[in-house]
Formats: structure tokens, sequence, C-alpha cells
């Protein structure tokens, strides 16, 4: 498959980061590929749910997702640039990271090594960098005027994310 991103569709991030945002894959993209994870390396099936939608690149700056035996997160849309939600207050999104695990956490419970994963490769540099505390961390469902919305999945807790942030916190 060519994959035919077009950051010229993509808007440029003009103020500072102040909002770190996580989501599943499967609210955004149909294909089965995005809705259960799996030792595969499957992101390259969210680049048909892009191609399908005529968009710039994959709606989320990082993507975790299962490869082999761990977890990896990838590159998905340079955060120079923003992601396109409609439902998430402008003043939030323009200063957003969006950052997903593939698949979906309404039927799954997440292991704990994808919370690991998340809070150290992630979430944990991502606070340093940009002068963040944890209360700037957010799910989906929880800056969405989409009040019916389960994003990241009914099984993602916040207080886990928090634990294991505290956990591995660069000093
Ligand atoms: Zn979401």
């Amino acid at each position: 498959m060519k994959l035919q991103l077009r950051p010229s569709l993509l808007k440029v991030r003009r103020q500072s980061v102040k909002w770190i945002i996580i989501h599943h894959t499967a609210e955004l993209y149909p294909q089965p590929a995005a809705r259960i994870d799996n030792a595969q390396f499957q992101i390259p099936n969210l680049y048909k749910g892009v191609l399908e939608d005529k968009t710039g690149d994959i709606n989320y700056h990082y993507v975790v997702e299962k490869i082999k035996e761990d977890y990896h997160p990838v590159v998905t849309r340079p955060f120079v640039y923003l992601c396109d939600w409609p439902d998430i207050p402008p003043d939030i999104n323009k200063r957003a990271i969006h950052v997903a695990l593939l698949g979906s956490y309404d039927f799954k419970v997440p292991d704990k090594r994808l919370y690991e994963v998340l809070a150290y490769r992630l979430l944990n540099p991502m606070l340093k960098m940009f002068y963040l505390n944890l209360a700037k961390i957010k799910f989906h469902r929880d800056v969405s005027t989409d009040k019916e919305l389960s994003c990241p999945g009914d099984f993602m807790e916040m207080a886990r994310v928090e634990a294991l942030v505290r956990r591995y916190v660069i000093k």
C-alpha cells in the first residue's frame, strides 16, 4: 500500500502544549485492525482509514500498539500539527497532544504493561518537557462535548494512569 500523507492538509500548532488527551483507536477507524490489538503491526491498517477519509494523516500524534511481545508507541502525526477533534473545545485542542491506544478498551481490560509503556515512554517525558502536571492528562471522554463517549474505553482507569506516571516521574 502506498501511503499518501498530505501534511499540507494539516494545521500547524501555534500554541504551546498544555494538555495530553488519551484515546483508543476503535472510536475512529472502522478497520477490524483498529479494534482488536494483536501481535501484528497494525498501524498500516489505520492508514487505510486515512485514505478513505481523505484526511492528511492519522488523527492522533502517537498510537501505542502491541507488536510481538511488547507495546510500542509510534509517531502517527508529527506533533507540530494539530489533530481535528470538533467535539473537543478549541482552547483545549489547540494545545493538546493526542495519544491513542490501538484497539478497543470497551471490550478488553488494558494490560499493566500497556499502562507502563504509556507512562514511561510518552506521558512522563511530555510532562517533563512541557512543564505539565498530572491534572493535564485527560481521557477523551472527559474533555468531549459528547457525554455518551467512552473513549479510551470503559476499562481504562485514570487512577492507574496516574499511579504509573507517579512511579516513573522524571526529576
Ligand atoms: Zn478519543
